[in-house]
């Protein structure tokens, strides 16, 4: 009987794809999904120790599997990514029914270390695995070597039409050398590395002949790629931008995460203005609007710098949807330090803003230098204050999307019940709107979906048209949804020609 495994990721994309990755790795090997923990013989969480809210989860997760693995000694649990690398054997003494530990640049060993548990006599605990690459050994680990392993990972995956896959992620750089003093990635994830330029290339069309609609680029400073090739040649992120537009016609939509605000050239600005099928979005993490905290932060940019780099990418593309991440209560912020924090957001207009209270990150910089002395009921009225004036700028914005109507490709079944309560009305959550009453009755699900500047749109659909673009006419906006009718006529993406006009 094929062993049940069950997978829970915690944290940011990476996370997700590294997921995608491992899983495809030990189906091959005979492993079967289950989404049911209490069924599975195998049981991983792939961790995040960027945030401590995330990493509370993951202790509590293992708290609640105590007593199952003292009735049953033969269950294989295992830490796998950040947090495995950050706390390593620390977590063994802390869980003691924890099996596996496994760092997120030791994945590829992943099928290994739970084969190894897993042929464990029934009735035995299994012996423990670890694979951790630890601070000295990562930081000193030859570039070459740790390309290697990042490809044997990467090279893995496949996917066909049958999966139903419209949406992926491809990894081109993974680490970072940034070494911002509030981040843990710099130590959980090792040096930046880049991936070669054909590799990339190569997955991107095998996920496009899968099926794939959308291709998600990503890096923790992605914009800062550039490929040295061994003849010398270096392949700039403008130049990768352009060939993996140019090799996938087929392909609908090229985004990338996460951008770094100083590292952005102009090369890259005019690919994707010049790139039809490069959506114009970007998430350009700010941080801070206070010089004296980005400096204090290590971000290498002043608030004016971010300004004019905005400034610069909105010139090339005005159509440009920006979102951007924010930290409040940062060691010594000051109210003058938070108003700066404030202007900024009023200044740039973002599309949305994903804000965070400051938590402490063990082995950081900043825990070191810094004490958090920001009280905890300042930091939640800074978080409440900019979110306010986010929410106001967000709301605006969609508000001048109504009667216009937009491309989108269709991601699922929206999380807001639709419940039809009489002919011609929707229920959609918290409010009512009237439907023409001339619509045919074609069972219809609130499905939602995302334009190419990254909006969220929900709308009455059928099922069916998960995984397929189309157009969505605006009738109402909040802060983080627009809300369409569907009309008629609107399914513009088949896995056929493109549509010629971008609506966001
Ligand atoms: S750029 Fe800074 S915040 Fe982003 S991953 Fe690197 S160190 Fe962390």
């Amino acid at each position: 009987m094929r062993p049940k495994l069950y997978l829970e990721t915690f944290g940011c994309q990476m996370n997700q794809l590294d997921s995608e990755l491992v899983l495809g790795q030990l189906h091959a090997h005979g492993y079967q999904s289950v989404e049911d923990r209490d069924q599975a013989d195998v049981i991983l969480y792939n961790t995040c120790s960027v945030r401590e809210h995330a990493e509370q989860k993951v202790f509590s997760r293992l708290g609640e599997l105590r007593q199952r693995k003292a009735a049953d000694p033969g269950l294989v649990i295992g830490v796998i990514g950040c947090l495995a690398e950050q706390q390593g054997k620390s977590l063994f003494r802390k869980y003691p029914h924890v099996d596996i530990l496994c760092g997120p640049g030791e994945l590829d060993q992943l099928v290994t270390l739970v084969h190894n548990a897993a042929v464990t006599a029934a009735g035995s605990r299994p012996p423990r695995q670890l694979a951790l690459m630890g601070a000295a050994a990562r930081r000193s680990a030859t570039l070459a070597a740790a390309e290697d392993r990042l490809e044997l990972l990467d090279l893995s995956r496949s996917i066909s039409p049958a999966d139903e896959v419209s949406q992926a992620y491809v990894r081109i750089t993974r680490g970072c050398n940034k070494f911002c003093t509030y981040c843990v990635v710099p130590y959980t994830r090792g040096p930046e590395v880049h991936r070669p330029p054909q590799n990339i290339i190569d997955e991107v069309k095998k996920l496009v002949d899968g099926g794939a609609r959308e291709v998600t680029l990503l890096g923790q400073t992605i914009n800062h790629y550039a490929y040295r090739h061994g003849d010398g040649r270096v392949t700039t992120f403008a130049q990768l931008l352009y060939q993996v537009h140019e090799a996938a016609p087929d392909l609908s939509r090229l985004r990338f995460v996460t951008s770094f605000p100083r590292d952005f050239s102009d090369e890259a600005l005019a690919a994707m203005r010049d790139c039809r099928r490069i959506c114009r979005y970007l998430h350009v993490p700010a941080q801070h609007g206070s010089d004296r905290i980005l400096k204090l932060m290590n971000r290498g940019y002043a608030a004016e710098q971010y300004r004019q780099f905005l400034s610069r990418a909105r010139a090339y593309m005005p159509d440009l949807c920006v979102a951007s991440d924010f930290i409040v209560g940062f060691p010594t912020e000051t109210d003058a330090d938070f108003a700066d924090t404030l202007q900024l957001v009023q200044d740039c207009r973002f599309k949305n803003c994903f804000i965070f209270k400051y938590s402490p990150r063990p082995g950081t910089i900043a825990v070191k230098r810094l004490a958090d002395d920001v009280p905890n009921h300042v930091k939640r009225w800074r978080n409440t204050q900019l979110l306010a004036a986010q929410q106001e700028i967000s709301t605006y914005a969609n508000r001048l999307m109504i009667g216009h109507t937009v491309e989108v490709l269709v991601e699922g079944q929206s999380k807001l019940v639709s419940k039809r309560t009489m002919p011609g009305t929707v229920e959609l959550g918290w409010e009512k709107r009237r439907l023409d009453p001339s619509a045919p009755s074609t069972p219809t699900t609130q499905m939602v979906g995302r334009t190419r500047g990254d909006q969220i749109v929900v709308f009455d659909a059928p099922s069916s048209l998960k995984g397929r673009i189309v157009e969505v006419q605006i009738i109402d906006a909040k802060n983080l949804t627009l809300f369409g009718d569907l009309p008629q006529t609107s399914l513009i993406g088949d896995g056929g020609p493109l549509p010629t006009r971008v609506a966001s």
